[in-house]
């Protein structure tokens, strides 16, 4: 059976890049019908954080990817400990003493005959004796990898074919620190042998761990998974995707109001088409039709306004009312409006969904409609205090009766043009000044649709106190 894994380090939120990686991860497990391990790498115990650990769970969910089984490798230290202590009985791996200063010295000696950095091997070959004294004498240790030297380690990556790299690049790697925790490269291999793992999937900065991981599968026997390297995600001037290019979590389009399923379709057709005419597609259309062979090995580009249409599509066009009203809701909350009926807020956003393309804007669009008392804007405010405006506001609340709609309004606006020589544009912008505030937004026969018409009334009568107080 196809298992595959996710595997976040808890030490910042899901970053747009991760979040592909765990989409493609996703897509692949419930296409074949396989399993999604979740697992969480905390083994950093410096950098991780219980608090990233809860926002990634909560933007994976957020997001629609839920997954079958749940690690967390902070958990795991005693089976990583019997495994080292088996490389270390067996040979394959020795402990090394040498200090950071002796290390740092040999560091320095490379860099100066200019050749890539490894480790001397100085304590690969100490006595048993010698161990022993250091280890008695209270001298810390690290465990090492026993490396064959110069060996081509070689692994055919799905998407990028065979990839090859010599021992020599890196020598004799550090599998547990002095402090006892073992390392990334270790932990990752013995969970993924442990968890079963047929396949990993993950960002292609990890290619070059790879290597190193194969060694430590050799070393235990552990039969190797297959390797699928992504590409990275990079901003508009393609350089890699990162916080120079705004925002770059998960959780920053969350709080900014992206619809989730549009972020969700727009990250997994970021490189990867299903080959058709379209590119909107449901999760279940995705699920079908994934083929994890057909992504692109170029890197993908990040386009903010692409993502920001698709979420205006889910919202004009995809998204049904309940939903809709289910996403706008924290939204509304949060603005502190106070016109929050359930229907009729259900009646608002199907009229004006058009307008705004996350839920951020809709509350800045709606303010008008679900807010009882408005804000007046300076240019607002200065049009309501011209002579045009006094007379445009009076004759309409003369005109109007108990109930306003958008026929109505139309009417009204035409009869004032006639008797009263106004020019439609002054008619119209003296409206949308009194109703909304501001000189620009929902259009004013929409708002007549909606609004109450009492506090429709109530508004064009403080138009009004805004012009007289400025005689
Ligand atoms: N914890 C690693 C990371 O966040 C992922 C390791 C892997 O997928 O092998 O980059």
């Amino acid at each position: 059976m196809v298992c595959v894994r996710f595997a976040p380090s808890p030490t910042g939120y899901l970053h747009l890049g991760n979040a592909r990686v765990a989409i493609f991860n996703y897509l692949f497990a419930r296409h074949n019908g396989g399993k999604l391990i979740l697992r969480i790498e905390d083994t950093d115990r410096e950098r991780s954080t219980k608090e990233f650990e809860e926002s990634i769970v909560e933007d994976l969910r957020w997001l629609g990817i839920d997954w079958d089984e749940f690690y967390r490798q902070s958990e795991r230290f005693d089976i990583y400990r019997e495994y080292a202590e088996r490389l270390l009985r067996e040979g394959r791996a020795y402990e090394c003493f040498c200090t950071p200063e002796d290390l740092e010295r040999e560091r320095e000696e490379a860099e100066k005959k200019g050749i890539p950095y490894r480790y001397s091997g100085k304590c690969r070959d100490l006595s048993n004796e010698e161990r022993k004294r250091l280890k008695e004498k209270g001298v810390s240790y690290t465990v090492r990898l026993r490396v064959p030297p110069n060996r081509d380690v070689s692994f055919k990556d799905r998407l990028r074919g065979f990839v090859s790299i010599n021992t020599d690049d890196f020598g004799d790697f550090i599998i547990v620190r002095s402090d006892g925790s073992p390392t990334y490269n270790f932990v990752v291999v013995i969970d993924d042998a442990l968890m079963g793992v047929t396949h990993v999937i993950r960002g292609e900065d990890h290619l070059s761990n790879t290597p190193k991981q194969i060694l430590i599968y050799e070393a235990f026997g552990f039969s190797i998974p297959e390797f699928i390297h992504l590409p990275v995600i990079l901003g508009e001037d393609r350089s890699k995707l990162s916080k120079r290019h705004g925002a770059v979590s998960v959780r920053s389009y969350r709080e900014e109001g992206y619809v989730p399923e549009a972020l969700f379709n727009y990250l997994a057709t970021l490189g990867w088409n299903p080959s058709e005419e379209r590119e909107i597609f449901t999760k279940e259309e995705l699920i079908r039709m994934f083929n994890i062979d057909d992504i692109s090995k170029a890197p993908a580009v990040f386009n903010r306004e692409k993502l920001k249409w698709m979420s205006g599509i889910y919202i004009r066009e995809v998204l049904d009312i309940d939903t809709l009203y289910r996403y706008a809701l924290p939204f509304i909350k949060e603005a502190g409006f106070d016109l929050t009926d359930e229907d009729y807020v259900k009646r608002v956003l199907e009229k004006t969904k058009d307008s705004f393309e996350t839920f951020a804007e809709m509350t800045e669009r709606l303010n008008p409609l679900l807010k009882k008392e408005i804000n007046m804007s300076e240019e607002a405010l200065n049009l309501l205090r011209t002579e045009e405006s006094r007379v445009v506001i009076e004759a309409f609340l003369e005109k109007m009766g108990d109930n306003i709609n958008s026929q109505d309004v139309k009417r009204i606006a035409k009869e004032i043009q006639k008797e009263k020589g106004i020019k439609p544009k002054i008619i119209w912008q003296t409206l949308r000044a009194c109703i909304t505030g501001k000189l620009e937004g929902v259009g004013v026969d929409i708002i007549a649709d909606l609004l109450p018409p009492e506090i429709w009334k109530e508004r064009l009568q403080k138009g009004l106190m805004y012009v007289s107080s400025s005689k």
